[in-house]
């Protein structure tokens, strides 16, 4: 029977698929309790690992637990307690300013609203959609770090390198109720697999869907009978994946987490 093409659209469908039974209870690994919280780590993560970042931030937040708190306080002890997580005077310079914003334009509380979120120091598209979908259960966008930038780059699902760009690609691949949990799953695989220097693509469940898998095309057994007959396709919407008609792409890939805009502390969330 002749094969089909999948479009890029399917092939991140059942991208996602994978990842959500290969990850099941993936969630935001920044440890925090409250909105403001979030934000801060969310800050601190930057050109950091969130293991650093749970390092410093108990301690942080034993001291400054709030907006009105960080909005207070003595800059140079934010500084001395963020110093690990690296670039900590413009860390702490924006803390403080968002917390102060935070306080004389918000009430004291997080806004629930990208256009808010983005008028805050230090908080871009990046911090506003980990924000909003973990503190918030609002998926507003799709946030993209350095492994979510390498791996949709490399599975072929978007040519950009600017995150903006290829978040807009991601919108347009993903149901909005699973922008935010691809994320935080595509980190998890970039962690335990598909990581910068050395990605284990022979241990891979992404592999034959995967035009930058470095594996022999002809050794990749197939799970979908699915196969990549061309080295890469990236170059167009439509993929070099080829799939039998009787693939099953699955639909079912919304995690059915509606928008409630009422703010979550860690425990009571999942991606
Ligand atoms: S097949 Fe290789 S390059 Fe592709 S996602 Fe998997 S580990 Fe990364």
């Amino acid at each position: 029977m002749p094969r089909k093409r999948a479009s890029k659209k399917q092939r991140a469908l059942e991208i996602l698929v994978r990842l959500k039974q290969e990850y099941p209870d993936a969630v935001c690994s920044l440890d925090y309790e409250t909105p403001v919280q979030l934000m801060v780590a969310t800050i601190l993560s930057a050109q950091c690992t969130d293991e650093r970042v749970n390092l410093v931030t108990p301690e942080l937040f034993r001291c400054f637990p709030d907006a009105a708190a960080i909005a207070q306080a003595d800059l140079a002890e934010i500084e001395a307690l963020v110093k690990s997580t690296g670039f900590f005077r413009n860390k702490s310079k924006n803390i403080q300013g968002a917390c102060r914003r935070i306080m004389a334009e918000f009430d004291g509380e997080v806004p629930p609203r990208m256009e808010d979120l983005l008028t805050l120091p230090g908080v871009a598209r990046k911090t506003a959609n980990v924000v909003l979908a973990h503190a918030f259960g609002i998926n507003a966008g799709v946030t993209v770090d350095t492994h979510v930038k390498r791996l949709t780059n490399r599975l072929g699902l978007t040519q950009e390198s600017d995150p903006i760009k290829i978040e807009r690609d991601l919108i347009k691949l993903l149901p909005q109720p699973d922008w935010e949990n691809w994320s935080i799953r595509l980190i998890y695989h970039g962690r335990a697999v598909c990581n910068a220097r050395k990605p284990a693509c022979d241990r891979c469940m992404l592999a034959d869907l995967c035009p930058s898998s470095g594996l022999d095309r002809g050794a990749i057994a197939p799970r979908f009978d699915t196969a990549i007959d061309t080295a890469s396709d990236t170059a167009s919407d439509t993929a070099s994946v080829a799939i039998a008609p009787s693939m099953p792409i699955s639909t079912q890939v919304s995690s059915g987490t509606g928008a409630q805009p009422q703010p979550k502390s860690k425990k009571s969330q999942k991606a």
